[in-house]
């Protein structure tokens, strides 16, 4: 059976490419190779002639990559607007930042009904679909509307919110209803699998039979299946960052001598709670002034989305916290903090992880947060760091072994932090001990083969596309 996945962005690896360590877009990649298979999606090219060209197909051994520019409208509406202005903020539970147009639905619309018509004629009868995130929910409606019969698997890489929260969404009950043309839905969390039900439940009248939900004719399977990270990738990098002198980590080594170091790495976008950390560093100095001069705070935050307005502001407000911090609590030869704007390699971050006492991952929701997995991957086994990580992120679901604390409390994260340089080497080699237990049992190649397995192990759709 081949394998077609669908995402918004693909990137075709080049020819010679050796594969990069860990990460899904590498384990989707191996997925294809081993079946064979098929990659779509948008280019991440504009052109305004978009609309009306062929998909370009590139082959590299087994696999097909196929894909299609965007025209500016089209980026505007279905990518800028409708996904990162309305879905992501609703989804991440902030019906404050929700910018909803009806313009940019109706591209958000009209992109799926192109890409829907553009792979129809490139799929084969038994060719297993599977669908990533919430860029293209309505794909396979779409799909069923023009008589696909084939089995269809979604999964949503983001937090599904509650029914009262995505019902303030315009269309929600829609949306949500395009769900029942897949056969399986992939979440990240119970949480995420309780609140779509409901969601399905309450407002398209969806009924549950047999754990199942049913819609009209046709069944879905929701069911959460946690992502992983390639660990023992993580690992080994890491520990060859030890030996390593690459500039990042040897400048690192210098420029903190014996001081501890407390990390952030995230993409500069407000579900991570960036602001919020940068505060509760703050607190914790004033708190706790004996750490004054003996620990820093590095905060890796590369740009994400500049186009669109919210990001800009929060631009400037992480700017802004972290120079009044620094002025405020500073040494003439100390800065608390610093945040550099910019994308690191994996390589580097490995190194950036091993080196830091305590990884500060504190998002106010955040569907999984694979940066918190790394960091535990990273970690010396024989003198490991602590995790201190937000209850909002769904990998506090599988890491009870952290230090559970909630983002929106900046005393709490605070003292978390205290706790956490203060925890004997005893407590946290028993806690990093199984937390990597958790995730190396959990791993991308776990989550892909689960997956695919579910999937591939329901029954095929009855002929009807109802
Ligand atoms: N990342 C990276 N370089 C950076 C910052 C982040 O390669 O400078 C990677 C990080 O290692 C992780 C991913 O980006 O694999 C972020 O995933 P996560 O689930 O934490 O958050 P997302 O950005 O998907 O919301």
């Amino acid at each position: 059976m081949r394998l077609v996945i669908v995402s918004n962005r693909v990137t075709i690896p080049d020819r010679h490419e050796k594969a990069a360590a860990g990460g899904l877009a590498v384990a989707l990649r191996e997925a294809l190779e081993k079946r064979g298979g098929l990659w779509f999606g948008w280019s991440g090219d504009v052109n305004d002639a978009a609309a009306g060209q062929a998909v370009r197909t590139v082959q590299r051994g087994k696999v097909t990559y196929a894909v299609t520019d965007l025209t500016e409208s089209e980026r505007q509406t279905y990518y800028l607007g409708f996904s990162n202005r309305a879905l992501w903020p609703n989804m991440h539970y902030r019906l404050g930042l929700t910018e909803f147009s009806r313009t940019d639905y109706a591209g958000y619309l009209a992109v799926n009904r192109r890409f829907a018509k553009a792979l129809i004629p490139l799929l084969k009868p038994d060719d297993l679909i599977w669908i990533h995130d919430y860029h293209l929910i309505p794909l396979a409606a779409e799909l069923r509307r023009r008589g696909v019969t084939n089995r269809i698997g979604y999964f949503h890489h983001i937090p599904w919110p509650p029914a009262e929260v995505f019902g303030a969404l315009p269309f929600s009950a829609t949306l949500i209803s395009t769900m029942g043309a897949y056969d399986l839905v992939g979440v990240q969390t119970q949480v995420d699998v309780r609140n779509l039900i409901s969601g399905l439940v309450s407002l398209c009248g969806a009924r549950m039979e047999g754990g199942k939900v049913r819609m009209g004719r046709r069944e879905t399977t929701v069911q959460a299946f946690p992502i992983g990270i390639d660990v023992e990738a993580f690992r080994k990098l890491a520990a060859a960052s030890e030996r390593a002198a690459t500039r990042p980590i040897k400048a690192t080594r210098e420029s903190l001598g014996a001081r501890k170091l407390v990390i952030g790495v995230d993409r500069l976008d407000y579900s991570k709670g960036i602001v919020q950390r940068l505060e509760a560093f703050g607190q914790f100095l004033r708190s706790h002034p004996e750490h004054r001069g003996r620990v820093g705070m590095l905060q890796i935050a590369p740009p994400s989305r500049t186009d669109v307005p919210e990001y800009a502001e929060l631009d400037r407000q992480s700017d802004e916290t972290a120079g009044r911090l620094n002025a405020a609590l500073g040494e003439f030869d100390w800065t608390p903090i610093r945040v550099v704007k910019k994308a690191y390699s994996r390589n580097a971050l490995a190194g950036f992880y091993r080196r830091a006492q305590v990884g500060l991952v504190t998002p106010m929701r955040d569907g999984m947060n694979l940066v918190a997995k790394e960091y535990i991957a990273a970690q010396d086994p024989a003198d490991p760091g602590v995790l201190v990580l937000s209850r909002f992120a769904g990998a506090a679901q599988q890491m009870g072994e952290a230090l559970i604390v909630n983002p929106y409390d900046t005393h709490e994260v605070a003292e978390a932090i205290r706790t956490a340089l203060a925890m004997p080497k005893s407590e946290r080699i028993r806690r990093f001990e199984r937390l990597y237990e958790i995730i190396d049992a959990t791993d991308i190649g776990w989550w892909t083969q689960c997956y695919l397995d579910a999937l591939s192990g329901i029954e095929a759709p009855a002929q009807d596309s109802a």
